[in-house]
């Protein structure tokens, strides 16, 4: 598991799911739908559910987003949350319409009245907020003295998040987010050593599929190696089913969880006499969604791969148009190359049987 202390925040519930103390960290997503397409949402939501989406947010733009929030949250079953900017009415209308939580920037709220009215609102209904600043809408003060700056991104945050709990609220989440990794990670430092509130962490506007993975890979470990982050987002220009596999990643490489199947395979080289690369790929492919917390191993030769697969839950390892079944180290048959995939997917499933069974 991780060889590092998370730091204790607050815990907050949203809907049925709790974030902070000592929960798991959260993964969350955001749908790029149109809000009001109540079907494409669903449709969306759903796979994110099955890829391991905890916590779905979606943008609330329009009166239609915010009144479809009602019929979403019908069909799904992760806590909903309302990404809110400029209109503090549609805040209160998602709220209306069954928001678990909200996300808002008060500092485009506009004015105090219009932030305490949303507030009221929340604290109505029990919803958490969001409190959530970034380095592209600090206020004009803080740019003029502080610059774009960690400690500027910091007091912003905090000045905030200050504001809501002077209206007597404090069912709150923090986040700050920057695209510039050691921007992010001292913000995160500095934030988390003056509050408690849980911190909803992430790189923005991370990039590309492969290359956003990467970013916020790097970035995420330093910042969830600090203990610090209660959920995380991936935020990908991609299909956002992307963006929860690439959490699930980060959090299980880190011992930070254990869910999902680990595939390890070889890099292959002059040895491999099987098709080792699609066959990993295929064994990838077909066990992303698979919750049990296995290791599996594709290694593409008998010479080396035994050994190299010895700490593997199942492992199959190449021959010349064959290869070897194992378990635990142990070789459990010879199987045909064309039938690898399938031998493994069965061992695969007994294993989930059985932990269904006990
Ligand atoms: S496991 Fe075998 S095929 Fe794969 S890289 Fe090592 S020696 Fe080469």
């Amino acid at each position: 598991m991780a060889a590092f202390e998370r730091k204790k925040t607050r815990r907050v519930l949203i809907g049925n799911v709790a974030i902070g103390m000592d929960e798991p960290i959260r993964i969350q997503s955001m749908t790029n739908t149109k809000t009001a397409d109540v079907k494409a949402t669903v449709e969306q939501i759903l796979a994110l559910e099955k890829a391991g989406c905890e916590l779905i947010r979606s943008t609330v733009n329009t009166k239609e987003a915010a009144a479809a929030f009602s019929e979403i949250k019908k069909e799904i079953h992760i806590p909903l949350i309302a990404d809110i900017h400029f209109d503090y009415r549609l805040a209160i209308k998602a709220i209306e319409n069954g928001a678990d939580k909200i996300r808002i920037n008060p500092g485009n709220i506009g004015d105090r009245k219009r932030v305490q009215e949303v507030v009221s609102a929340a604290k109505e209904r029990q919803v958490a907020i969001r409190v959530g600043v970034n380095l592209g809408s600090l206020e004009k003060e803080l740019r003029e003295t502080k610059g774009a700056t960690p400690e500027a991104l910091v007091e912003s945050a905090l000045k905030n998040a200050g504001m809501i709990e002077d209206m007597g609220y404090d069912n709150l989440v923090i986040s700050i987010k920057a695209s510039d990794i050691p921007t992010a990670v001292k913000a995160h430092e500095l934030l988390s050593e003056k509050t408690d509130h849980p911190l909803h962490v992430g790189i923005t506007e991370a990039g590309t599929a492969l290359y956003g993975s990467i970013k916020s890979a790097i970035g995420l470990t330093q910042i969830l190696t600090r203990g610090i982050g209660d959920t995380i987002r991936v935020s990908l220009s991609a299909d956002p089913v992307l963006e929860v596999r690439a959490a699930r990643q980060i959090l299980r490489t880190l011992g930070l969880r254990k869910e999902g199947v680990e595939v390890v395979s070889c890099p292959t080289c002059g040895r491999t006499d099987i098709d080792l690369i699609a066959l990993a790929e295929e064994v990838t492919r077909r066990t992303e969604d698979i919750a049990l917390p296995i290791k599996v191993a594709c290694m593409g030769c008998v010479v080396n791969g035994p050994g190299e697969a010895k700490d593997a839950d199942l492992a199959i390892c190449g021959g010349k148009g064959e290869g070897l079944l194992l378990k635990k180290g142990e070789v459990v048959r010879k199987v045909k190359e064309e039938e690898l995939v399938e031998a493994l997917l069965t061992e695969i499933n007994i294993l989930q049987n059985e932990q269904t069974l006990f």
